[in-house]
C-alpha cells in the first residue's frame, strides 16, 4: 500500500501545496479530503489521474473542502462515494446550492453520481479489503473526523489536523502499537512562540513525537506543516526530525509535495 502526498503544507502557503493525499494499492484508491487545486483538477480532466471512487471528508475547513464543488462538477459518469458526517453533508449541500445550481446537485444525488455515506463514531466502512473506523476528534473548533484503517495485518491511524489533546479526548487502546501514525505538525518546537501552533489547535513536531510515543506507533508521517518564509523546506524538515531524538525512536517520514511513501 502507498500514500501519495500531492501537497504537505498547512492551510495557507505561498510555495508548497496544502496537504492532500491519496492512499492506494493497485486499483484500490481512497482520497482523503478535497483540496484540489486547478492543475490537479486539470490532470483529472485529461485522464491522467483517476477520479476518486471513494473520498473521506474530514471537516469543513477551506483547506480540506474547497475543491469538492469542482470534483462534484466533473463527475459525469460513474460514482463518487463520499464518507462524511450528517452535519458536513448539510454544509456540502448548502455550498453546492450556492456555487452551482440546486437542481443539478440534486440530480447527481438522484442518479447516484454522488453517493453520500453518512458516518459517525460507531460506523464501520468496508471498501476493497480495507476496514475503516472513523475517529471523532472532538475538536473544539469544528466537528472533525479522522479514521483508522486496517488491512491484512496492518493498522494505520490518521489524525493529521488539530491534533492538540487528541489522546486525552479519545480511547488510547484502539490506537496502540499501530504500524503507521499519520499526524499533523505545524512547526518545530523551537518556533513554537513565533508560529503559535496551539492557537490554531495544532501541535509542534515534538508534541507529535510525544503522541507517537504514547501509542507506541512503529512509523510516523508528519504533514500539514506551516510554511515558514524564513526557512527552506528541507531545513524545516531537518529541524522537525531533530525534535524527535530525545522522545521517539521509531521510523519517521516527513514528505515533500509529490512524494510517495510505501506503507
Ligand atoms: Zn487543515
Amino acid at each position: 500500500m502507498f500514500i501519495q502526498y500531492y501537497g504537505t503544507g498547512a492551510a495557507v502557503n505561498a510555495n508548497v501545496d496544502t496537504t492532500h493525499f491519496v492512499i492506494y494499492e493497485w486499483e484500490k484508491r481512497l482520497y482523503v479530503d478535497a483540496w484540489w487545486w486547478m492543475s490537479l483538477g486539470q490532470r483529472v480532466l485529461r485522464g491522467e489521474i483517476t477520479l476518486p471512487k471513494y473520498l473521506f471528508m474530514t471537516h469543513c475547513h477551506t483547506d480540506h473542502l474547497m475543491w469538492l464543488p469542482f470534483l462534484i462538477r466533473v463527475i459525469w459518469d460513474g460514482t463518487i462515494n463520499i464518507f462524511l458526517t450528517k452535519k458536513l453533508a448539510e454544509k456540502v449541500k448548502q455550498i453546492m446550492y450556492i456555487v452551482w445550481r440546486w437542481e443539478r446537485y440534486e440530480k447527481k444525488i438522484e442518479t447516484n453520481n454522488i453517493v453520500l455515506h453518512l458516518i459517525d463514531q460507531n460506523s464501520e466502512i468496508d471498501i476493497y479489503d480495507w476496514n475503516i473506523k472513523p475517529i471523532n476528534l472532538h475538536s473544539k473548533k469544528v466537528e472533525q473526523y479522522w479514521f483508522q484503517l486496517k488491512w491484512s495485518w496492518k493498522h494505520i491511524v490518521f489524525f493529521w489536523d488539530e491534533a492538540v489533546d487528541v489522546l486525552n479526548r479519545n480511547d488510547l487502546d484502539s490506537y496502540m502499537w499501530c504500524d503507521w501514525l499519520l499526524c499533523e505538525a505545524f512547526c518545530a518546537q523551537q518556533h513554537k512562540k513565533k508560529m503559535d501552533p496551539g492557537g490554531k489547535a495544532h501541535v509542534t513536531s515534538l508534541e507529535a513525537w510525544n503522541i507517537a510515543k504514547q501509542i507506541d506507533a512503529k512509523n510516523v508521517i508528519l504533514s500539514h506543516i506551516a510554511e515558514d518564509i524564513e526557512l527552506d523546506r528541507s531545513k524545516q524538515i531537518d529541524e522537525m526530525k531533530m525534535d524527535m531524538h530525545s522522545v521517539y525512536d521509531g521510523n519517521v517520514v516527513i514528505p515533500k509535495d509529490g512524494d510517495v511513501i510505501e506503507l
